[in-house]
């Protein structure tokens, strides 16, 4: 890689954060709370001035952003976002583009967040991969041939909102019992890092195994990445999420599987973006 500018950022539901990237390293990064002004334009110049800041006021010569929801890599549309529910077939790419003059890229958070894990981090020698993202809800990403999956207008990898109880509690999607009620940070009544039992943390990796089991049934990928902000806590649903796989596989799946830890950690998705 040459000394190039190259800006990767990633839009949260909270916060925004960017960094400039060399050699697959954040070499200089700010972050911020998203704040109140959240129209599309008022994001685009924000983040074209924190980008020149960040270099000094140089210009960038390359920017890519996730950002979590239906991004429609073609057309340069976000046709839905969770944490944006006002930007509804927003043409961000484009808004983009008048703020920043350099090539630039944007794709769902999940998708780039493999990316980065496919180029640098924990996928870097596989050909078929799974991401899942554990934050407020879960993200989801698909390697396929090293390719990553985005299915018609980036429909693919919303695995958040695949139906593991059709009885189940409503969400936000307007659909019921989706998996993101059970395995990210919905599943408890408060904040993550406060649940102490155990069993709490039990039933979170047990709903956790059983939608890796369906996905590797499905894909016939066997490779799961974890990362997101909840995978810090690993060690509390390990136990149960391995336990789980095998009851929802043939065994013959069940003994491929392997799910690792993001090796690229919070910064999986801000590197990916850069690349
Ligand atoms: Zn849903």
């Amino acid at each position: 890689m040459t000394e190039s500018n190259r800006i990767g950022i990633d839009i949260g539901g909270t916060h925004i954060r960017l960094g400039v990237v060399r050699n697959g390293q954040v070499v200089q990064r700010h972050q911020e709370p998203v704040g109140r002004h959240r129209h599309p334009s008022d994001i685009a110049s924000r983040l074209q001035h924190i980008s020149e800041e960040l270099l000094n006021t140089d210009k960038p010569d390359h920017v890519g952003i996730g950002l979590p929801g239906i991004i429609d890599i073609n057309a340069q549309r976000v046709l839905r976002s969770p944490h944006f529910p006002e930007w509804v077939d927003v043409p961000f790419g484009q808004i983009l583009q008048e703020a920043f003059t350099c090539p630039m890229v944007i794709d769902n958070d999940a998708n780039m967040a493999l990316r980065g894990e496919a180029t640098l981090g924990a996928a870097k020698d596989l050909n078929h991969a799974i991401m899942i993202t554990l934050g407020t809800g879960i993200g989801g990403a698909i390697m396929l041939d090293r390719k990553i999956v985005h299915g018609n207008h980036g429909f693919a990898g919303e695995m958040g909102h695949m139906v593991i109880d059709r009885n189940g509690p409503k969400c936000a999607c307007g659909s019921r019992g989706c998996w993101e009620l059970y395995a990210s940070a919905q599943a408890f009544q408060q904040p993550p890092h406060t649940v102490t039992d155990s069993k709490e943390w039990h039933q979170f990796g047990y709903h956790l195994g059983l939608g890796i089991a369906s996905l590797a049934n499905v894909l016939g990928i066997t490779d799961v990445i974890v990362g997101g902000g909840l995978s810090n806590a690993w060690e509390k649903f390990e136990p149960s999420m391995k336990n789980a796989i095998p009851q929802f596989t043939y065994p013959e799946t069940a003994a491929q599987i392997r799910v690792q830890r993001a090796y690229l950690k919070e910064d999986a998705a801000l590197i990916g973006a850069s690349l």
